[in-house]
């Protein structure tokens, strides 16, 4: 017999069908057991006369029965299946399920994180944290149909590369057939979109994982998931705008309500003097309470800043004491190229950047990019950077921009950002599956770890 998944019991009254799943809960009286069986499209009543009470919660059953109309004062309006329940002829057992180390009938946020990470495989079980993962699958693809809609063409970049940079340290990974060298972990797929661009795919997109070694915060951790995607052949306004429209059918569709239909463009230093900050929350009172979605855009950022000294990756980055503020690919606005080719009025050149900013976080970022060799070697030169390391650095690209690549721009949306804002939670860490503890460490399984003698011995790396 195929199996039914519950929801699907509703379409089957009068039929005998098999289903199978979790025992979420179960209330014995005596001689007839009632079951709650749960499976992943939701929870359906299963009653047993004279069998099932071995069954204890969360083992995984199979049961076998007839799906019955309950009589009218047994509906439940507060279940999706309360309108029926499974009459079970036999049942088997897939698998026990000892005493569980952490709660899941509850939302979880009275469990300390440790405890909620080492078992997110339960954690995950518990509704609230499955109703998350769901709205992330189903927002993702909502982005997938929203971006072909566009044109736009999946494709995937190494992660086994070299630097790019995004203003935070890499991780790197040593060779094995090549001592003393390493590969670096992508801060974001920046350069290689660019080079699809070059590569004439036009429009390119990927949910792409980055990994960043920034200082971790308690919302954190060194990877995210990024919506990124490139485009040639467009103005600043253009990607705005197909972003925009891409962005708001995405959320619409998963149930996010708009509080502008036209989202309102600010600059940089005028959100500073209104706001206090580049990010911003224009809700009212009433639209927070309403979980209402306020995105803005933010325009007009310097492209340069003077080197946090407190700051390692910054202080790498800008040798000469000044460093970008966003990203080292961009293009200045056409108005400030010529300042920017000859490397004056530094503080003053404006970046043709744009952050899509929501309910007060920033969700994306991007830009329109320098094309033209000239324009990406006086960003580095600015930052304080020889020939040779220039060269060294993104002589690669340099010399793509010599063999035909049209203009170009970008952005980078936050998936795990989105999905927290949909979600009306508040950490990031409740959008991703297996996110880190605080500390950096992994879920589940305890990374990092230590290695064998045999494989740093192979790796040329001596401790
Ligand atoms: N690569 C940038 C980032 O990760 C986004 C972009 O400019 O497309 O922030």
């Amino acid at each position: 017999m195929k199996r039914t998944y519950v929801i699907d019991t509703l379409k089957e009254i009068g039929n005998t069908v098999k289903l199978q799943g979790w025992v979420d809960s179960k209330r014995d009286h005596g001689k007839v057991t009632f079951i709650d069986l749960r499976d992943t499209t939701g929870v359906v009543q299963c009653v047993g006369v004279k069998i099932m009470s071995e069954l204890g919660t969360e083992w995984v059953v199979e049961l076998v029965g007839v799906v019955k109309a309950r009589p009218d004062n047994m509906l439940n309006d507060l279940m999706p299946t309360g309108t029926i329940e499974l009459e079970v002829l036999e049942y088997s057992v897939l698998n026990k399920c000892k005493e569980l180390p952490i709660p899941i009938n509850t939302d979880g946020k009275e469990i300390n994180e440790e405890s909620r990470l080492k078992y997110r495989y339960l954690d995950l079980r518990r509704q609230r944290m499955a109703k998350i993962i769901k709205l992330r699958s189903k927002l993702n693809g909502e982005f997938r149909k929203a971006l072909e809609e566009h044109r736009f063409i999946e494709v995937e970049t190494p992660m086994l590369t070299k630097s790019t940079k995004e203003g935070a340290r890499d991780f790197i990974v040593p060779s094995r057939h090549n001592p003393g060298k390493f590969y670096a972990l992508p801060q974001s797929p920046q350069q290689y979109k660019q080079l699809l661009m070059t590569a004439g795919v036009e429009r390119y997109f990927q949910f792409a994982r980055c990994i960043r070694d920034e200082d971790l915060r308690a919302d954190r951790g060194y990877e995210f998931t990024q919506l990124d995607l490139e485009m040639s052949f467009v103005s600043q306004e253009e990607i705005m705008s197909a972003v925009e429209d891409i962005v708001k059918k995405a959320v619409t569709s998963v149930g996010g309500k708009l509080k502008e239909s036209t989202f309102p463009v600010i600059n940089y230093y005028d959100a500073l003097n209104k706001y206090g900050a580049d990010k911003f929350d224009l809700r009212t009172d009433t639209e927070k309470k309403e979980g209402v979605l306020a995105f803005a855009w933010v325009i007009n950022f310097p492209f340069f800043k003077k080197v946090d000294t407190s700051d390692a990756a910054e202080v790498q980055d800008g040798k000469s004491g000044w460093t970008f503020t966003h990203n080292p690919f961009s293009s200045p606005i056409p108005e400030h190229v010529e300042w920017h080719l000859q490397q004056k009025n530094i503080d003053k050149i404006v970046t043709a950047q744009y952050d899509l900013v929501c309910n007060g976080y920033e969700v994306g970022g991007g830009s329109v990019r320098a094309h033209n060799p000239e324009i990406l070697k006086a960003t580095f030169k600015i930052m304080g950077y020889s020939d040779a390391e220039i060269h060294e650095g993104v002589g690669h690209m340099l010399e793509a921009f010599e063999l035909g690549t049209p203009p170009h721009g970008g952005i980078a949306l936050g998936v795990d950002r989105l999905v927290i804002i949909l979600a009306g939670e508040d950490s990031l860490k409740e959008s991703i599956a297996f996110p880190m503890t605080s500390s950096g460490r992994t879920a589940v399984m305890d990374a990092p770890s230590e290695v064998s003698e045999k494989q740093l011995k192979e790796l040329h790396i001596k401790l």
